[in-house]
């Protein structure tokens, strides 16, 4: 039935880049055998679900949207993947993206345009808007995304789903194609709040291939999902009710927050004073990162090679300005100027200094709290080419969700009510290594 649905809305809403219809009913009559036959199998197998495009598959092509790897078919799964068909779910596509992962809107993809299922004119978010958009339109049950400064929360409160970012470290990140590896994170859009437990503990834990992932129990989700809030305290900052914020996105938020309260939750004002340079943090950090970590695109070892060049600095030239896309060549010539000798010190090395004083407002404002609320994005899902002749409108659609991607918090976006027949999502974020409490909070409105 998810091979059907695909067929019927995929021509209007665009998820996919990929569909893996063969070996997803492959797959399907196995699980149909195991089960058959009396074998225990975990809650997810047979379920259909897709992959964001910059996660690595075994034999299915891998693109990050990029005309530099549109025919780069991987030799091995990421580790989610792996886990994933362990527990036997079934892949049905891989998802369209912003190139390289580098953009709020999915409009960045060299190879098409995904619209929002909601009003197909408009966008369904970015950088995951694949994902977001074939979960919101029932062409998967649950989609990896991935997330380095808001791209699985974002394009769930544009498109009406839960999206959940993990703490940095507590998904593996081996096989996701680095774009700022600092930041990056698999995350999870599912259509609710239960679906996005089971899958976070199928996909949590420390995974020997990355250095990174760490070493912290992994709790059952699914058992803290009950509605006492009785103990919850929940922080509301004040700097995300600012001017730029819709009154409508602020008021269903703060709606959000009253039902919270009714349920036995106490609530407070927090601050966290040094919101106001996440963005300009985030873009100096995330593009030094990428320039490094895309270095690798160099037409040698793997991907696009131009043709007709005249030497091997012509070949990285070529293969370089004729693989990538004007926003991912815009990273890396800012990171590349902010990490050079003469610049470092100014912007790199001032940009780690105020990263920590972020982390620290976060640290701050977990010693009077267990979650924070805010809204999600400024605004719901904007129209096709509004914003994308102007790169700095785009940079702001991420202004809630950066500073807690920078501080390596989890953090969670769930639907809370519409504007104009549009979703509003809630930002509900996390303490390190505590998404057992962010899940029942985001739970309680279910
Ligand atoms: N929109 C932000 C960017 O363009 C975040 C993207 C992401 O989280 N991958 O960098």
């Amino acid at each position: 039935s998810i091979l059907d649905r695909i067929k019927e809305v995929e021509p209007k809403v665009d998820s996919y880049i990929t569909i893996t219809e063969e070996e997803a009913l492959n797959r399907a009559k196995e699980i149909d055998e195991k089960i058959k036959a009396g074998e225990e199998v975990s809650v997810l197998a047979g379920i259909p679900m897709a992959v964001k495009d910059n996660i690595c598959t075994d034999g299915v092509k891998t693109t990050c949207a990029s005309k530099m790897l549109e025919n780069f078919v991987p030799p091995y799964d990421a580790t989610v993947v792996k886990k994933l068909n362990a527990a036997g779910a079934i892949m049905v596509g891989k998802t369209n993206m912003d190139e390289f992962a580098m953009g709020s809107s999915t409009e960045n993809s060299y190879l098409k345009k995904t619209k929002n299922p909601w009003d197909l004119n408009k966008v369904p978010g970015g950088s995951s808007g694949g994902s977001a958009a074939a979960v919101a339109a029932g062409q998967a049950f649950y989609a990896l995304g991935s997330d380095t400064g808001g791209s699985v929360k974002q394009p769930a409160a544009l498109t009406g789903l839960v999206g959940l970012r993990p703490t940095y470290g507590r998904i593996s990140r081996y096989g996701l194609i680095a774009f700022g590896s600092s930041l990056d994170q698999v995350g999870i859009f599912t259509k609710d709040v239960t679906d996005c437990a089971i899958v976070l503990r199928e996909l949590a834990g420390k995974d020997k291939m990355d250095g990174t992932s760490a070493e912290v129990e992994v709790a059952d989700y699914e058992k803290h999902l009950d509605k006492d809030m009785s103990n919850i305290k929940i922080g509301i900052p004040k700097e995300y009710f600012v001017e730029g914020i819709d009154a409508d996105v602020k008021k269903a938020v703060l709606d959000g927050v009253e039902k919270l309260k009714e349920l036995g939750a106490t609530v407070k004002e927090v601050s966290l004073p040094h919101t106001d340079s996440a963005i300009a943090t985030y873009y100096v950090l995330a593009p030094s990162e990428a320039s490094s970590n895309l270095a690798r695109f160099d037409g040698i070892r793997y991907g696009y090679r131009a043709e007709g060049y005249d030497s091997l600095e012509g070949l990285y030239t070529k293969t370089r300005t004729e693989g990538f896309g004007d926003e991912v060549k815009r990273r890396i010539m800012i990171g590349t100027y902010a990490l050079s000798a003469g610049y470092y010190d100014a912007y790199y090395k001032k940009a780690l200094k105020v990263r920590t004083l972020i982390k620290k407002d976060f640290v701050d404002a977990f010693e009077d709290v267990d979650v924070i609320i805010a809204p999600t994005a400024p605004n719901v899902a904007f129209n096709i080419g509004e914003k994308t002749s102007d790169p700095m409108a785009m940079y702001m659609e991420d202004a809630c969700t950066i500073p807690s991607c920078l501080a390596g918090v989890p953090g969670m976006s769930i639907p809370c009510g519409f504007k104009d027949g549009l979703p509003i999502g809630m930002q509900i974020i996390g303490n390190y290594f505590d998404e057992a409490t962010m899940l029942k909070v985001a739970h309680a409105f279910e």
